[in-house]
């Protein structure tokens, strides 16, 4: 029986602890006839959508059709430096190509700053972030373990302010969350119990950044609280950042958590996330050799268990044909193969 059949009512919680254990329920809502279940599709305008982020997003949309719950299109342009001109109305352009269609939105992920205004303001009230100033270099240097590449760097709480102010005042310094000490148990609809200790993985994170607009961390716990979603689908690179966004929400005192499912990544040859130095896997690229979307939706299928070779399919016939029991566990990896069956 597929999970989103079953009613899984307080799944998801913490472990039981010693003393006053807190619990994080998942929303049941979603699994009730009397509340509407909600998803969004979330694409970050920073680079064209290639096939990787596309497959994430065409099934998040399959399980949305075959399970009705409605789909907000959210446009998540916060990661400012990166956002370039014009990507925001390709993004749109491309997904409506591909075949997507959503019920709301396009929402503009930056037209909505009151609301994580006011959530820094409710989180400064209760002492949980503040502001720091720290250079990546001394975080690396009071760090007992190495930090590799461009890997987040874990900030110990020890360099936390003695005194923690209960203002947002400073909007123009990063600011902190004070995470807790314990590890967050959730369960996600595809690879089942998950547990993460932000505390021990990243430290205190940070939830506003110094360009004076909420982090990544703190736009999408309250996005998805204020757009009512229940039903998080998204790559499985995620996965450790669910454990932020589910202390975070409990701070927030936001109710029931939504749902999550994290899907595999596609990866190139080398193991890697998919990306520029695999070559060109923008739909973009495709489009502009003259590619089909059903040829892009049938190496998606092909990917996804539903055919045993690569075949053209419609998107309908991918909605009828998809099965998240039947989607293999495993990252995909992106073949010479593939390309050509694209480009030929
Ligand atoms: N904006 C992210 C992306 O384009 C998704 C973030 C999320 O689903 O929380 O992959």
């Amino acid at each position: 029986m597929s999970l989103y059949a079953e009613h899984l009512g307080a799944s998801g919680m913490r472990e039981p602890e010693q003393s006053a254990p807190p619990v994080y329920t998942q929303s049941s809502v979603c699994d009730s006839n009397s509340a509407k279940s909600i998803t969004r599709i979330a694409p970050s305008p920073t680079g064209a959508l290639h096939l990787g982020n596309v497959r994430t997003f065409f099934i998040n949309w399959a399980l949305a059709r075959k399970h009705g719950w409605d789909i907000v299109l959210r446009i998540e342009d916060l990661d400012t430096p990166r956002v370039k001109p014009g990507v925001i109305d390709q993004t749109i352009e491309t997904l409506a190509w591909i075949g997507l269609d959503w019920d709301s939105g396009p929402i503009i992920q930056s037209n909505d700053l009151p609301n994580h205004h006011a959530a820094m303001v409710q989180l400064a009230s209760s002492r949980r972030v503040y502001p720091c100033s720290l250079s990546r270099t001394q975080i690396q240097l009071a760090s007992n373990a190495p930090n590799e590449g461009d890997h987040e760097i874990r900030f110990d709480p020890a360099l936390r302010p003695s005194e923690i102010p209960h203002a947002f005042t400073d909007k123009q310094t990063n600011w902190r969350f004070v995470v807790t000490d314990d590890p967050i148990h959730f369960e996600d609809r595809f690879l089942g119990s998950q547990s993460f200790c932000p505390a021990h993985t990243v430290g205190d994170f940070v939830v506003w950044t110094q360009r004076r607009c909420p982090s990544y961390q703190l736009a999408v716990v309250v996005d998805d609280h204020h757009q009512s979603i229940t039903q998080i689908i998204r790559g499985n690179d995620l996965l450790d950042s669910t454990a932020r966004q589910i202390q975070l929400w409990d701070a927030l005192d936001f109710g029931p958590l939504p749902h999550y499912t994290h899907l595999p990544l596609v990866r190139g040859a080398d193991g890697r996330r998919l990306a520029k130095r695999h070559g060109d896997t923008r739909i973009e690229h495709y489009r502009s050799k003259g590619t089909s979307r059903e040829h892009i939706i049938g190496l998606i299928a092909y990917w996804s268990g539903i055919s045993s070779t690569r075949q053209p399919i419609s998107p309908s016939e991918f909605l009828d044909a998809f099965n998240l029991d039947t989607l293999p566990k495993d990252d995909v990896i992106f073949t010479k193969e593939d390309d050509q069956w694209l480009t030929n």
